[in-house]
Parts: C-alpha cells; sequence; structure tokens
C-alpha cells in the first residue's frame, strides 16, 4: 500500500479549502485568558447555583463546545436536573414529659413529617461531653434513618454550627425519604418517655451540567472524563468590603478553561481511539450534585479514568506549571501519565497536602466511590492562598503562563489514555469513604 504523505493530503486539503493541522494546534495562553477572562468576569455574579448567570456561564461553555466540533451528550449539551432543598419549618420535643425549647433543637430531616414516640422505630444516641460528636453525627448520618441525639451542653458551640446549616435547608439530588435528625441540647441521659415532631418544607429546583463529546474511533465504549466544575460562591455582603463577587478565577474558571482549551486541542488533534468526554460540572460548592447526577446517567465500567481539574491558576509550591494529583496511591494513573511526561522531563506530583482529604473535596470522589480511578489535579497552594474563597479570587492574581503549561501538560500527560493504549487500575471502592445519607 502506498503510504499517504502528510505533504499530499495537506495540498489535497488546501485545494478543497480546508484548513489540515499537521501539527496539533498547540494550547496558547491567548485562548486560556479569554475562557478564564469571561468565565471569572464580575458579569457573571460568582457563577453561584441557582443564579441566571451560573446558566449564562452553561451556555457559553456549550457554544464553546459546540464550536469546538464536540458532539451533544445524549443530544444536548446540557444536562438538566431536578434538585430538591428540605428546610424544617416546626420542630417539638418533650423528653421525660419536660419540654424542650426551640433554640436548643435542630432537625436534619428528608421527610416531610415526622411523629415520634417512645413506641416508634427511632434510634436513640447519646453524645456525652466526652464523646467526638462530629464523628458520631457523620455515622449516624451514613447509616440513614430515623435518630434521635441528645446532646450534652458542653457540645453547644458545635451544635449551632449543625443547627444553622441545618435550618438552611438541605439540598437532595431526590425527593425520597433517607431518614432523619433530630439534635437536641440536653442534660438528660435516660429517657422513658419522649414526643417527636417536626415539619420539613421541600422544594424543588433546577440545576444543568455542560458536556460535550469527541467520540473515540476504535475503543468508542471507553471513555476518558474530564472534568471541572463551574459553579462558584456568588455574591456576598460583607462589612466594610467594596468588593461583593466572589470571582471564583482560580476556583473554578480556571479548572472550567482547562476542559474547554483540552477539548479544543483532542478536537484539533482527533487521534482519540477512547471517547473522551468533556464536562463542566454544576454545584460543587454545595455538595458536588452535578456530579452525583452525571455518575447516574453513565456506566461508571465505561469510565476508564476522571481527570477532575480544581484550581490550576497559580504556580504550586514545586513551582509554576507544576502540578499535582490527590489519591495517587489509590490507582496507577499518576504513573501512567509521568511515563508520557517524562520525555519532556516533566511530572506530576503526589498529593503535597494529604491531611487536607482533598481526594473527597472535589467531584472525582463520587466517580471514585464507583470504581473509576477519578483522581482532582491542582496547582493550588492552600497553606498560603490569601483568596481562596475570598472576593479577592480575581483574574488579576492568576499567572496565565503557568496556568497554559499545566494544561499543555495535562494534554500530553493522557495522551496514551485518549489513544487506548494504557488502562489504569480501578480503585478499590472498599476504601473510599461513604457519603452521607440525609445531609
Ligand atoms: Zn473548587
Amino acid at each position: 500500500m502506498k503510504k499517504f504523505s502528510l505533504k499530499t493530503a495537506a495540498l489535497i486539503a488546501s485545494m478543497l479549502g480546508l484548513n489540515l493541522h499537521v501539527n496539533a494546534a498547540p494550547i496558547s495562553l491567548e485562548s486560556v485568558k479569554n475562557d478564564i477572562t469571561y468565565l471569572a468576569s464580575d458579569e457573571l455574579k460568582g457563577r453561584a447555583s441557582f443564579t441566571a448567570e451560573l446558566d449564562v456561564a452553561a451556555s457559553y461553555i456549550a457554544n464553546r463546545f459546540k464550536s469546538i466540533g464536540l458532539k451533544p451528550f445524549k443530544s444536548h449539551y446540557l444536562q438538566q436536573f431536578p434538585i430538591y432543598s428540605f428546610t424544617p419549618e416546626k420542630i417539638s420535643l418533650s423528653l421525660n414529659g419536660i419540654t424542650i425549647s426551640n433554640e436548643k433543637l435542630a432537625l436534619a430531616s428528608t421527610a416531610k413529617q415526622i411523629h415520634w414516640t417512645q413506641d416508634s422505630d427511632v434510634n436513640i444516641t447519646y453524645i456525652k461531653d466526652n464523646h467526638d460528636f462530629r464523628s458520631t453525627l457523620k455515622k449516624l448520618n451514613q447509616a440513614g434513618g430515623d435518630h434521635l441525639i441528645l446532646i450534652d451542653p458542653t457540645h453547644q458551640p458545635l451544635f449551632e454550627r449543625y443547627k444553622a446549616y441545618f435550618h438552611n435547608g438541605l439540598t437532595k439530588l431526590n425527593n425520597s425519604n433517607q431518614g432523619s435528625l433530630l439534635l437536641a441540647i440536653t442534660n438528660i441521659t435516660e429517657l422513658e418517655q419522649f414526643s417527636a415532631s417536626g415539619k420539613t418544607t421541600i422544594a424543588n429546583k433546577t440545576l444543568t451540567n455542560v458536556v460535550g463529546v469527541l467520540p473515540g474511533k476504535s475503543k468508542a465504549s471507553e471513555v476518558i472524563l474530564y472534568s471541572a466544575h463551574y459553579d462558584h460562591l456568588g455574591t456576598r455582603i460583607i462589612e466594610e468590603q467594596q468588593d461583593h463577587v466572589f470571582n471564583g478565577a482560580d476556583d473554578n474558571a480556571s479548572g472550567t478553561t482547562a476542559i474547554i482549551n483540552l477539548a479544543q486541542h483532542f478536537a484539533n488533534t482527533r487521534d482519540n481511539e477512547r471517547t473522551l468526554i468533556f464536562t463542566a460540572f454544576t454545584a460543587e460548592e454545595i455538595g458536588g450534585f452535578g456530579s452525583k447526577y452525571f455518575s447516574q446517567h453513565i456506566p461508571a465500567d465505561n469510565i476508564t479514568a476522571m481527570i477532575n481539574i480544581e484550581m490550576i491558576g497559580k504556580a504550586s509550591k514545586f513551582g509554576p506549571g507544576k502540578l499535582w494529583m490527590t489519591g495517587s496511591e489509590r490507582s496507577n494513573l499518576i504513573d501512567i501519565l509521568n511515563d508520557s511526561l517524562r520525555k519532556n522531563n516533566e511530572k506530576i506530583y503526589a498529593d503535597p497536602y494529604p491531611q487536607e482529604q482533598l481526594f473527597y473535596r472535589s467531584d472525582n470522589a463520587t466517580l471514585a466511590r464507583l470504581g473509576v480511578p477519578a483522581h482532582s489535579f491542582s496547582t493550588t497552594q492552600l497553606d498560603q492562598d490569601q483568596h481562596y474563597h475570598k472576593a479577592s479570587d480575581e483574574i488579576e492574581t492568576i499567572n496565565l503562563q503557568s496556568m497554559t503549561n499545566v494544561i499543555k501538560a495535562l494534554a500530553l500527560a493522557t495522551k496514551s489514555l485518549t489513544q487506548g493504549s494504557v488502562t489504569p487500575t480501578r480503585i478499590d471502592t472498599s476504601k473510599v469513604r461513604a457519603s452521607g445519607k440525609i445531609y
């Protein structure tokens, strides 16, 4: 068979008026700058969930995906879904005939109503002064079901924080009843009888992921998922501060920009044997609901790897353009990526802040719970960054050259994955902490 030369191809293409990319289109600082500048602009008011501005951001990303040439996912770039909020309205409790005052009660409930007595199927837990309140509550939350929790008054400060959190309203992907946690501050440590009631208002709203697909040539059923959350905190009035917009330039307009520009890169090179899916997740900041919904609408077994990008806008502690990965001990993904980077004398580092549990603090954890080698990639200097979750997380603080180099490194690092020549080991789900059922 005759060798088909690129020169001939280019000549034919130019005759046909096509622009053939003999070399991969480079990931450019200009393009990176355009995307992040818009996503982090005041115009989008900090991209909070349930705001019109987040929808504007979604259509910007969808339009970028479309113009790049990505295919829609299941015929839509916008993956819309309902989400439910549960706000407690009325609570009352009497213990051994004594009424507990309202400020000493807190309710986290996924039931419309509760009516409990000592004869109900309710689990009772005492949190005494020497008990670990937080971890006890976490376990009950993971178990689900109905719980009355009697808490020693020494835990009042932490109780107040949970109460504020619960009474703000819980957000859940479905409106089925997973159970209720009724918390009471009391000295009572032996219970003969009790009577509890509570009412919860359930409302629904809509959220939107943005998803684009670059179909694979020979291994189309195997997916490499590139993701980043595009939501942030919105606006907040803080006394003595002029700036109310939490722009989230680093968190996570930077990651969103990365997936757009990676999509552009791979659409240009078009040498992916596996299918590449690019997803901008919504509602990460309020509980990772975008990734949870997405993971329920694609078979996890089909996802070969998830490259989740979080806060890559600044030089890392390893230097500009150098990134690190969370949970590197849980799969061999980092070795695969570093095999590809070695020829350029580059490498991806292991997460330098393991005590921060960052593996659990982004959308990758949801897919990891399903066994996907799902990791987050970042450059953030968590212990030093003055702008994290502040109104000052602005485009001016971003090192665009470092960020562009990180995106280039990710393109190179994941090349063997996209071309289907390597497959990372799955994550052992028995070693991944479960998420809560109620809050
Ligand atoms: Zn983030």
